[in-house]
């Protein structure tokens, strides 16, 4: 387990132990503690004391929260064997004075259920793949676990997941004591061997599992409730899971069910055939979507058609479509214009659309050769924005929509002769 410490530089006197109630009473919400130090850690008032039964943040779980003398906990460090209580506002009582702790027992035992699960679940997939846990971080919503395996089958981890809650369902005792010396641990067989020497606090979950750590849990495996592997993924070498137990699956399960059953009313389908159903519309989706996109083409060639017919032939030579489109689509009047010139081998095309700002497309046939792409920069004046394009289709986007009619009219200037009857 990793603890981690952070870098926080604060003024303290000497070296104080701080006993650690949790680690023999995990279910001590209250108690009486003596005031040995009051520090500053950045900026905020900290304490030290005598005793705590906060616990740091550390090996993978959050710290507690909850109150000194009713004032509020804001964070619970670790630095040198120290527990500093970092509050809220400053509090009054004198050093050897004595306050009163209580911790936010929810949260604490959250992290209980969280953390015993997790010694659960890597016992787990140490019994049935020889997968040793890497690490592990109990979050605020989720938690995660880094299994040293290559790969997770869908099977392996429902495999796994009842593996645990059989565990659960079992009610099996948990026991937590110490040992010290490297023949005493060796006896143990632990699920995996420590890296601190010296005093070591071992976990033991009856006939299952034996590990190191430093944190808080459940006295019993039944208090975890339910242990669910919600996703997983590789990640290099190793497999990152989360997972989540206790309340956190209740509230899970809850609001699953909600949407399930939501899902089944407005369907009007056992929620038992949900997948299936929505496999099957999603297929009609798709199917649909590609015919209103036959549809939408045909529509398109059919106005390509009109625009072309309805216009003009000028000058015996060319025929000009002029048009300003309000609150269109601009991809949708960009296909509209790439088909009347695909159309027709004589057309030149003048379009603008009033939409968010404004736009304007100049193109023509690929047989007229026009230089379009000169005509619309200088055209995107008007709009007072820019753009370009190729010889036979070109853009401009700016932000003067009034300013459309004025540039259509410059490039209607332009192609002057073949206006003129
Ligand atoms: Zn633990």
């Amino acid at each position: 387990m990793i603890h981690e410490i952070r870098d926080t530089n604060f003024k303290g006197s000497g070296r104080v132990l701080s006993k650690r109630l949790y680690y023999e009473e995990p279910y001590l919400q209250e108690f009486k503690g003596k005031i040995l130090e009051k520090i500053k850690i950045d900026g905020k008032p900290a304490l030290i004391l005598d005793n705590t039964c906060f616990y740091p943040t550390s090996g993978g779980q959050p710290n507690d929260l909850g109150y000194i003398q009713g004032v509020s906990i804001v964070d619970v460090i670790e630095d040198n064997e120290k527990i500093i209580h970092i509050l809220k506002e400053e509090l009054k009582g004198k050093i050897n004075s004595e306050v009163v702790g209580k911790i936010d027992w929810k949260r604490r035992f959250d992290h209980m259920q969280q953390h015993l699960g997790q010694h659960i679940l890597s016992g787990a997939f140490m019994k049935l793949w020889s997968a040793e846990t890497l690490s592990f971080h109990l979050g605020e919503e989720v938690c995660t676990l880094d299994i040293a395996k290559e790969k997770l089958t869908e099977e392996e981890a429902q495999k796994t997941e009842e593996c645990a809650n059989e565990i659960i369902f079992d009610n099996r005792p948990v026991k937590c004591y110490f040992v010290e010396g490297e023949e005493e641990l060796k006896k143990l067989n632990l699920r995996k061997v420590p890296e601190k020497t010296g005093r070591i606090r071992i976990i033991e979950v009856e006939d299952f599992d034996l590990s190191a750590c430093g944190g808080t849990h459940c006295r019993a495996t039944g208090e975890v409730g339910m242990i669910k592997i919600t996703k997983w993924e590789k990640r290099g070498e190793k497999i990152r899971l989360e997972f989540i137990c206790g309340r956190r699956a209740r509230k899970d399960y809850f609001w699953k069910n909600e949407v399930i059953k939501n899902i089944s009313n407005k369907l009007t389908i056992k929620d038992s055939e949900l997948k299936e159903a929505i496999d099957r519309m999603l297929e009609e989706r798709k199917e649909i979507w590609k015919e209103l996109k036959e549809f939408k083409e045909k529509l398109q060639e059919y106005e390509a058609k009109r625009f072309i017919d309805e216009s003009s032939l000028r000058g015996n030579r060319i025929k000009i479509i002029n048009k300003v489109f309000e609150e269109n689509n601009f991809q949708e009047v960009r296909g509209l214009v790439q088909k009347i010139i695909n159309l027709d081998d004589s057309v030149v095309a003048l379009f603008g659309v009033k939409n968010d700002g404004a736009k304007i497309l100049f193109a023509c046939s690929r047989a007229l050769e026009y230089d379009m792409n000169g005509l619309i920069r200088e055209a995107a004046k008007f709009i007072e924005g820019q753009g370009g394009g190729a010889p036979n289709f070109a853009q401009a986007g700016g932000k003067k929509a009034k300013g459309i009619e004025d540039a259509l009219n410059f490039a209607l200037e332009h192609f002057q002769e073949f206006i003129k009857k």
